[in-house]
């Protein structure tokens, strides 16, 4: 999975977003068609994200970087 900038210009995949698509996830297959969104469609698709990935990415690194210092 891979992320581009868009070049073609489209609209933002996302639900009742008007804005021109900026991005577009390449997907080999998962998706029927690639997934494009805006700028501000990311923005808000990371804070998502980011609340459920930081707890784990933050512990995992440093439980690993303390058991190799050991
Ligand atoms: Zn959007």
């Amino acid at each position: 999975m891979k992320i581009q900038m868009c070049k073609t210009s489209v609209k933002c995949d996302l639900y009742k977003c008007k804005n021109m698509a900026k991005f577009s996830i390449t997907t080999k297959g998962f998706l029927k068609h690639e997934f494009v969104f805006c700028e501000d469609c990311m923005k808000k698709m990371f804070e998502c994200f980011s609340k459920e990935m930081v707890p784990k990415s933050i512990n995992a690194p440093y439980k690993r970087l303390f058991k190799g210092e050991k």
